[in-house]
């Protein structure tokens, strides 16, 4: 592909700080590197806690066994998200309440929420789709009403904000994704924050094999032993060496990032005013972290269309997640309630390339075919 969907940026500097971690003689999880990158979310977003993961799947997992999901608890979850925003559920035997998107944008329709909350309900798992924050006021006032936990899944949604609040501060815990196609990367890698006070000693824990390891370092404890469930969560400190590197570049990338989203938005406004396609809308509450730029087509087959179009001049662009509740996985589990939002991103969501060195040449063709595409339309 000559413009290719994703394209993973590196600093410059991730070899030379992989190079230290081997020199430091210690490349197993929780070095030096980890340590500078827990402190530097801490420090930047203001998080209570934090800690790197193997991946956001990773850290979904363990928020699912840390509010201690058991068969038969209930937790609503948007049918428009990535399988591991509700396989590290199901993992743990819950029952899983899908729900559908708001006709915004592919976030959870918050007004539907209430509406699907009994007895089991233990809690609600947010998507910030895009990196656009949920409507948390909404949704912190219902858990509060009904005594319920919030995840947020921000995997895609790293130095965004509801309001004046950083994404993944707001619920009780929060996932964040360094996979190589996001802001931010290690290749695999991810990340738990830990808001409510409660979960924080049980969250080392379970990150270390269900050992009381990492007070045993700090020197809390004289030994250290089998206390609880748990796995290895943790990733090698080379991975936390290639994510420190990328951390140090962080305003540098976002900056260029909302640059070639604010070019995308401006120059197809024209087409989305004469109705051909529809643009992203960003709500007041939230902000535009530059991780994704979508457009929504008329149909289908325009999209495919479209796609096809692209592909003749060496350009991908990609639809994105599948209905869940359609899956095939789901489809027999999923109690028959109509998802039509999902659906409907399901079947007219299409993303354009986007990557920290896509050219501004690249760029202008790729808007440039939109255009000739819609002008045979
Ligand atoms: C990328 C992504 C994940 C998974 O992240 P990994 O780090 O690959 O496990 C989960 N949820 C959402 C919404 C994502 O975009």
């Amino acid at each position: 592909m000559k413009i290719p969907f994703n394209k993973p940026y590196f600093t410059g500097k991730e070899t030379k700080y992989i190079e230290q971690a081997v020199r430091n003689g210690k490349i197993s999880g929780d070095g030096a590197f980890t340590k500078r990158c827990h402190e530097f979310f801490e420090n930047k977003f203001g998080f209570k806690k934090v800690l790197l993961t193997t991946s956001c799947t990773d850290a979904l997992e363990m928020a699912a066994i840390l509010i201690d999901i058991k068969e038969g608890d209930e937790v609503i979850i948007p049918s428009y998200t990535f399988v591991s925003s509700a396989n590290a559920f199901v993992l743990r035997n819950a029952r899983i309440v899908f729900a559908d998107s708001s006709s915004n944008n592919p976030n959870l329709d918050v007004d539907q929420i209430e509406g699907l909350i009994n007895d089991k309900t233990k809690a609600i798992v947010v998507v910030h789709y895009a990196g656009i924050a949920n409507d948390m006021q909404k949704v912190m006032d219902l858990a509060a009403k009904y005594g319920l936990y919030v995840i947020e899944d921000a995997a895609q949604a790293i130095d965004s904000y509801y309001r004046d609040q950083p994404l993944g501060a707001i619920g009780d815990l929060a996932a964040f994704s360094f996979h190589e196609t996001k802001n931010v990367i290690s290749g695999e890698g991810g990340m738990i924050v830990i808001n409510n006070e409660k979960f924080m000693d049980r969250a080392e824990i379970i990150r270390e094999k269900g050992t009381n390891r990492s007070a045993f370092f700090r020197g809390e404890i004289d030994k250290y032993g089998w206390v609880d469930i748990g796995s290895s969560f943790l990733p090698a400190d080379v991975t936390a060496a290639i994510l420190l590197a990328q951390l140090e570049n962080l305003d540098k990338i976002q900056q260029r990032r909302k640059e070639i989203w604010a070019i995308y938005h401006k120059a197809l406004t024209v087409l989305a005013e004469e109705g051909y396609i529809k643009l992203p809308v960003i709500p007041e509450y939230a902000t535009n972290n530059g991780h994704m730029f979508y457009i929504l087509c008329r149909s289908e087959k325009e999209r495919q269309g479209l796609i096809q179009h692209l592909k003749k001049h060496d350009i991908l662009a990609v639809f994105h997640y599948l209905s869940l509740h359609k899956s095939t996985f789901f489809h027999k589990i999923h109690d028959q309630r109509k998802l039509p939002m999902t659906d409907y991103y399901s079947d007219h969501l299409l993303r354009l390339p986007f990557y920290y060195e896509l050219s501004p040449d690249d760029q202008e063709l790729i808007i440039k075919l939109i255009y000739e595409f819609y002008s045979q339309c």
